[in-house]
């Protein structure tokens, strides 16, 4: 009798391949580990073992694996559950859904790219020898490829070596080199040791006397030393002195006193001190307690609670109970909302059990965490992570919270498996048996549907906490500011007036512009021509600060251009503005202030998000413009005023969740003004105050909203009414594409009659020198999901035979965001 296995190798294979194996081998695998495996003519993949049985694929001759890599699973069953729902429901291939659950570091192939690990010293006799060849090969090269890695120790199977060289961290897979910045990197000084006996202290005090302020300087760091053994920053220093940093740096100069550098991690918890949850007020109780009601009849549960009403504190609780009972809990977030704020916070609480993952992680730290949820370690009790830490493998998970659940940054567009994280959290939480709690300020009209379908269960939290009242928001009319000659560029009198005022009594301001960049459109005064992506059909926006024309689609760059390249034109005229423009306008109406802007371009790299965001919490920047980025769940403390510049082009967006969107977009930045004390006030700059949407918002109504928004999607039948599953037909030939798309769309006809939509090519109909064109199908409730999928999947298959069709990229997107 032979033996095979099923191998899910991480690449867009409709089935597992089967392998041969020996009956040792039968004896000694389990589903979940990794095996290494020839595919094709010449690849090696790292594979997952599927199964493990004794049926021939009589199709092919199977081959045999190179090598088992692990000793017990990597992967449980509870992940092969989630990944077979994954593959079906959004449909894709299990090895798209396991390309993007494990970390690379785990998934080594023939093209993986090896580098030295820069971050750690190596012992040298730590290695074994063929370790130690690859490693001094990289002392002398950055990188090698595993095929040079065969040639080095002239074997074919050195995947088990590459393995053991990431579990010394002698290497590390290739990946992006991140910023090196350090967000807490914190200056402190200290008397330079020559002044540590006392003769020479007082000698040195003498020689001060005629140096008073410099003087009480080095008192102030003598009693500050003395009262705590602590390292004392710079900034402790000049406070309690009293005096500015000049004066510790002349001292500095003067080599009296000598300044050093302490890098606190991130990643590392070093402080063992927790602190006890809070004491819930009232209004937290009873939607406490309605939680818990609700999690007897329902298995998720959505809280509705207003910016700032303490939803976070309810979380800690039910995290609290989880833990009690020896269970993990995984935190879902949005990306930019998992920086130190939130985590410095539950760390709080919870110390060491928290464990933190994101996508700007490096691989070994992804595979550190990964490890630590597997073995269940009391690292990882509770997992707080963006949208792909709901693929870690979890053991006995005992809550899920999904925060922010709105976000539409949850669902993943490119590539592969296109999943909504919070859609399925709630999927794996069902495979655990345990319960989702949904929280929210501005609910997804999908979530608030199922919560009125009863398919949820429904908590309102509607006071802030403390009592601070919602922010009081002001529709401002530039139509009219414009007319009456009352607008400074882009800001209004009545923002500039606020602005003063806010500034004048110390409080921080966050100016909010969906665009970035300065101007998005360039065009010419005299013949109307404006440059263009040269691979993409967009606008190419002026950056000014590089003084670059760049494409926000591919990113293609070029100089500004000083004249018209149409007509050699010197007239160029700036249309539209991003937050660039609005950072300018800023510091020229208010120079005696420090602006900072949070944009994609500005927050690149690992640390990116948190620079901005300490600085700014810090108060060493007193206006804050920036992006949607601003809405995530970010809580500063200090700031009373939110403009937004222009509301307008949001709401203008064409597509049919664009007045949802605005809707969220503006309660969100709406919430970060006026979180503690006094009353915050949000200016809302728009050319149409009436549109019912600013209505809703200014008047916190998010009720009226769900409900004008619902008619429509009735009406128009689109989510959460209807099910949409998106077509993407892509190819550089313009004429391919619509007969592509032209006989796909026909197929579905066939079967869907009037729910397909299309073909119709998007608002950008070409990126990357690629064109898209769309059909949408929808599906009505009762319409069985499954069987439709089934047909639009056959219709693909026929698609893909027609040879004409083949070279045509088919992107399927369910539930598209
Ligand atoms: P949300 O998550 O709803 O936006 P948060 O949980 O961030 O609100 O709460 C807003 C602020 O109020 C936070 O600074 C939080 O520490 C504080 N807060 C909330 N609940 C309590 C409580 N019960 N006791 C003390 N402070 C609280
Ligand atoms: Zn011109
Ligand atoms: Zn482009």
């Amino acid at each position: 009798m032979n033996h095979f296995i099923d191998v899910i190798l991480p690449i867009p294979l409709e089935k597992s391949f089967t392998y041969l194996i020996t009956a040792a081998e039968a004896e000694f695998l389990k589903p979940g580990m990794r095996v290494s495996v020839p595919f094709g003519k010449s690849k090696i993949y790292t594979g997952i073992v599927q199964c493990i049985h004794t049926k021939d694929p009589l199709i092919y001759e199977a081959k045999d694996i190179h090598q088992i890599l692990d000793e017990t699973p990597i992967v449980t069953q509870a992940q092969f559950r989630l990944w077979e729902w994954m593959a079906n429901y959004y449909m894709c291939t299990l090895g798209d859904v396991m390309r993007a659950a494990l970390p690379g570091a785990f998934i080594l192939d023939s093209e993986t790219i090896i580098s030295k690990n820069l971050t750690l010293e190596i012992n040298e006799a730590d290695l074994k020898d063929d370790e130690f060849l690859i490693f001094e090969a990289l002392q002398h090269q950055t990188s090698l490829k595993i095929q040079d890695i065969s040639n080095i120790v002239d074997k074919k199977n050195v995947l088990p070596l590459v393995k053991r060289l990431l579990e010394k961290k002698a290497i590390s897979v290739h990946e992006e080199i991140f910023d090196k910045y350090k967000p807490k990197l914190v200056r402190y000084v200290k008397l330079q040791n020559k002044f540590h006996n006392q003769d020479a202290l007082q000698d040195l005090l003498e020689d001060l006397s005629r140096a008073p302020k410099q003087r009480d300087v080095v008192m102030t760091l003598f009693s500050l030393t003395a009262k705590s053994k602590k390292p004392i920053p710079v900034t402790d220093l000049t406070e309690a002195s009293n005096c500015s940093s000049a004066i510790v740096k002349s001292l500095i100069d003067k080599e009296i006193l000598e300044e050093y550098y302490v890098q606190t991690d991130r990643v590392q918890y070093n402080n063992h001190e927790t602190e006890g949850s809070k004491h819930l007020n009232n209004a937290q109780e009873v939607a406490m307690n309605g939680i818990l009601e609700s999690f007897k009849k329902q298995n998720i549960v959505l809280l509705h609670g207003v910016t700032s009403s303490g939803k976070t504190e309810i979380y800690v609780k039910l995290i609290e109970d989880a833990l009690t009972q020896g269970k993990q809990v995984l935190y879902l977030l949005p990306e930019i909302a998992l920086t130190t704020q939130l985590v410095t916070r539950l760390q709080n609480y919870f110390g060491e059990q928290v464990a933190i993952f994101h996508s700007k992680y490096s691989s070994n730290e992804r595979v550190e965490v990964w490890n630590q949820v597997l073995d269940n370690s009391p690292k990882a009790q509770i997992v707080l992570g963006a949208r792909s830490s709901v693929l870690l493998p979890f053991h006995n998970l005992g809550l899920v919270i999904v925060d922010e659940e709105h976000e539409q940054s949850y669902k993943q567009f490119d590539p592969a498996p296109r999943y909504h994280a919070r859609d399925t959290a709630i999927v794996l939480a069902h495979i655990f048996n345990t319960k989702t709690l949904l929280g929210s300020a501005t609910p997804s009209l999908e979530s608030y549907f199922n919560a009125q379908q009863q398919k949820y269960g429904l908590v309102e939290l509607n006071t802030r906490f403390n009592d601070v009242l919602m922010p009081d928001i002001e529709l401002v009319d530039i139509k009219d500011k414009h007319k009456r000659k009352r607008m400074k560029g882009h800001f209004s009198d009545r923002l500039i007036a606020e602005m003063s005022e806010t500034l004048e009594d110390g409080h921080q301001i966050i100016l909010f512009q969906n665009r970035r960049g300065y101007s998005p459109i360039i065009e010419c005064q005299t013949c109307g021509h404006s440059p263009q992506c040269p691979s993409c059909d967009v606008s190419l926006t002026y950056h000014q600060y590089r003084d670059q024309l760049r494409c926000h689609y591919c990113g293609y760059h070029s100089v500004m251009i000083k004249k018209c390249e149409a007509c050699g034109s010197v007239e160029l005229d700036n249309k539209g503005f991003g937050t660039e423009q609005v950072e300018k306008e800023v510091s020229l109406l208010f120079p005696d202030y420090k602006v900072a802007r949070m944009d994609l371009d500005t927050t690149r790299g690992k640390y990116g998000y948190e620079k901005i965001i300490s600085t700014f919490e810090n108060q060493e920047v007193d206006i804050l413009v920036g992006t949607q980025m601003l809405t995530k769940g970010l809580d500063f403390r200090n700031v009373k005023l939110v403009g937004v510049m222009n509301a307008d082009n949001m709401l203008n967006f064409p597509d049919f969740r664009a007045h949802e969107r605005s809707f969220q977009l503006l309660l969100q930045v709406s919430g970060r003004a006026g979180r503690t004390d006094k009353r915050g006030k949000v200016l809302i700059q728009t050319y149409n105050p009436h549109h019912n949407i600013l209505q809703q918002v200014s008047t916190n109504n998010y009720l009226q909203m769900f409900k004008e928004q619902m008619d429509d999607r009735f009406n128009f039948k689109y989510p959460p009414v209807y099910r949409l599953i998106k077509i993407t037909l892509k190819h550089r030939d313009y004429n391919k594409v619509n007969v592509g798309a032209d006989w796909y769309a026909k197929s579905l006809r066939q079967v869907f009659k009037q729910y397909v939509l299309g073909p119709e090519f998007p608002p950008v109909s070409r990126i990357r020198n690629q064109y898209h064109k769309n059909i949408l199908v929808k599906i009505p409730n009762k319409q069985s999901l499954a069987k439709t999928k089934a047909a639009i999947l056959k219709i693909n298959t026929s698609f893909s035979s027609i040879k004409d069709f083949r070279p045509i990229r088919v992107i399927l997107n369910v539930d598209n965001y």
